[in-house]
């Protein structure tokens, strides 16, 4: 079923760059395994995903450790943080995770900056920017996004590849591309600064209801649960 679910996803997600000329830009699938058992990872796997999405350190620690074999398909698997990350998880999470969607405050850059450069590894991380006005949200309010990334590019040992957000939950996908749009427009404001030289090429946006609105919009990472899962 997973394997199915996958090839209508890619056919969705062809039609979509497609129609908008985006046919050569490659668009990432992270599968997003929240709740979801190693078994089901495995499948994930065996239909050609290489990149898997948990929102929970210590869940994404256990499925890490009973997945780490020699299989070396499994052990080519790229792990993604897109939950919100508390300080005193960082480094399990730096440990882990080859990139963290989810960063929206200095405090957290530098707990992650400082657990990276005791493990010697340059962490990979987006900045989560909160596009819509909903409350609950996390994700670092976009006129404060620019000073954020420039803070966090002056740590040694991160990386910031792009930006993420979260749609807020609406009832039709075309609802939600204003968000996924300022998201695109802010972060080629923030190039236009030059504030780093990765690029920010990564946008993180869109999820199973709305990635081909997303995708429509810029997006070069989509985070699928349900759609692949279900
Ligand atoms: C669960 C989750 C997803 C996937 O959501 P679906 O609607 O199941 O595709 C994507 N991003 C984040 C941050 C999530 O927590």
């Amino acid at each position: 079923m997973i394997n199915d679910n996958l090839l209508r996803i890619r056919e969705r997600i062809v039609r979509a760059s497609k129609g908008c000329g985006r046919d050569n830009d490659p668009i990432t699938i992270v599968a997003v395994s929240k709740g979801r058992s190693v078994r089901e990872i495995r499948e994930a796997v065996d239909a050609g995903i290489f990149d898997i999405g948990e929102n929970r350190v210590q869940e994404a620690l256990l499925k890490y450790k009973q997945l780490s074999t020699d299989n070396c398909q499994l052990s080519a698997i790229k792990w993604h943080m897109v939950g919100h990350l508390q300080t005193n998880k960082v480094k399990d999470a730096v440990r882990i995770f080859d990139l963290i969607h989810s960063v929206d405050s200095l405090r957290l850059a530098e707990a992650i900056d400082k657990e990276a450069a005791g493990a010697g590894k340059l962490q990979d991380i987006l900045i989560e920017v909160k596009t819509s006005a909903e409350a609950e949200k996390y994700g670092v309010a976009p006129e404060a996004a620019g000073q954020l990334l420039r803070e966090a590019c002056g740590f040694k040992n991160i990386r910031v590849c792009g930006l993420m957000t979260i749609a807020p939950l609406l009832d039709s996908p075309e609802k939600t591309r204003p968000y996924f749009r300022k998201l695109r427009q802010l972060r080629d404001r923030i190039y236009d600064l030059r504030i780093t030289d990765y690029g920010l090429r990564v946008l993180s946006m869109g999820m199973s209801d709305d990635f081909e609105v997303a995708i429509e919009e810029g997006a070069t990472m989509v985070r699928l649960g349900r759609a692949i899962f279900s």
